[in-house]
């Protein structure tokens, strides 16, 4: 195993730390179970970044395709107790096959199984991020994969549902540089490319937006879990707390070399702001998301504009139920989202206290926790 000390500021790779996943699609090259050329050509160049420096993270997929495929059942069975059976099976082959191709290249490999519920609270959240800051630290690359034995469809709450949000969480946790969701097609199209001859490649988006939801909606889906709209989902989760992302096909030889070294490879997403502390990233990440306020317009363009807090006048909605000391998602008059922040007073007390001016907050409620509903130091704005 190699150690390696260096510090991210000394490191002049413009991309230091790295999150690659690898969708199913990718690993299986579209079959019914894994592929070894395949991976072992993702190892090497993963383990050729390595050499290089850099800190790197695999988000893989591909063990209930494994354990699918172990027990015979090739088609797939719907439901989610036989789901949650092949991952079991399939994640220890998978980490097999993982520890073979890494081990040739004397890497040693982690195995990091996360679900949703483990990292809403904020103790599992700075474990979690700990223990693979500390992985990276002493060189180990870490194989994280959802623990879809306990992230089951019953508990939506609690499951990430795939692993394209999960490697955005990922790279929120660690402050990555770049994400990578690797996968079997060339990245996000302007229409689908097997239908409209004129469908073009987008190769940057500098704003996730309707336009953009829209194009991922109806692009083709393929056998991995998620498509185009859960890739869209983690870009924007990334984007929002200065992660650069990249869309794009895995199989593509050097593909990720080329793309480490910030050549135009897939659909490259812009960082939609600059490098969140540990703390604001938690917020966005919507993990522990409890309701929403909409804002009407002077108080949007104050919070955007002036990094003002919010203040009880200035709010026209409440979304949800939620206590005081929740986060709550803040939006404009048009529904889009503009940041979040953790509110000061519950659901219900904004209801009575909504549209009015702070100084009579004791006189609606009969007691007062300060002027503001959120202030601006428990505030990010995207
Ligand atoms: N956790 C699943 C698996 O290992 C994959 C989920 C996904 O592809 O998004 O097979």
């Amino acid at each position: 195993m190699s150690m390696k000390k260096a510090s991210r500021n000394q490191n002049l790779l413009p991309y230091h730390r790295i999150v690659a996943k690898f969708g199913t699609s990718l690993l299986t090259g579209g079959s019914d179970s894994l592929n070894q050329a395949i991976m072992s050509a993702l190892v090497e160049q993963v383990a050729e970044l390595h050499r290089q420096g850099r800190e790197l993270i695999v988000v893989s997929s591909g063990a209930i395709a494994s354990g699918r495929h172990k027990m015979g059942l090739t088609t797939k069975v719907k439901g989610i107790p036989l789901k949650q059976v092949f991952f079991s099976v399939g994640q220890g082959r998978l980490m097999y096959v993982w520890e073979q191709l890494f081990g040739q290249h004397d890497i040693t490999v982690a195995q990091a199984l996360l679900s949703k519920a483990d990292l809403a609270d904020r103790s599992g959240y700075l474990n979690a991020r700990n223990t693979l800051l500390a992985l990276l630290e002493l060189g180990v690359v870490c194989i994280v994969n959802e623990n879809d034995v306990v992230a089951v469809d019953e508990i939506q709450e609690a499951k990430f549902g795939d692993n394209d949000n999960l490697s955005a969480m990922v790279a929120n946790l660690v402050d990555a540089d770049l994400l990578l969701l690797l996968t079997d097609t060339a990245g996000l199209y302007t229409a689908d490319p097997r239908a409209d001859p004129d469908a073009r490649l987008i190769s940057q988006v500098a704003k996730i937006d309707a336009r953009i939801e829209k194009l991922a909606a109806a692009s083709p889906g393929h056998l991995g879990t998620g498509g185009m709209v859960t890739k869209i989902e983690a870009a924007k989760l990334a984007t929002a707390s200065g992660v650069s992302v990249v869309i794009a096909d895995g199989r593509k030889p050097g593909a990720i070399l080329r793309l480490a070294k910030g050549e135009a490879v897939g659909t490259r997403f812009v960082p939609a702001a600059s490098k969140l502390e540990s703390r604001q990233r938690w917020m966005l990440s919507g993990l522990t998301t409890r309701g929403g306020l909409v804002v009407d317009e002077g108080a949007a363009l104050a919070l955007k504009k002036q990094s003002r807090s919010l203040l009880p006048a200035g709010i026209r909605e409440i979304k949800g139920k939620f206590g005081r000391g929740d986060i709550v998602n803040i939006y404009d008059p048009e529904g889009n989202r503009l940041g979040c922040g953790i509110s000061n007073y519950s659901a219900s007390d904004i209801e009575t206290i909504k549209g009015t001016h702070s100084k009579g907050i004791v006189r609606r409620l009969g007691y007062d926790y300060g002027s503001e509903v959120v202030h601006r130091n428990n505030l990010v704005v995207l």
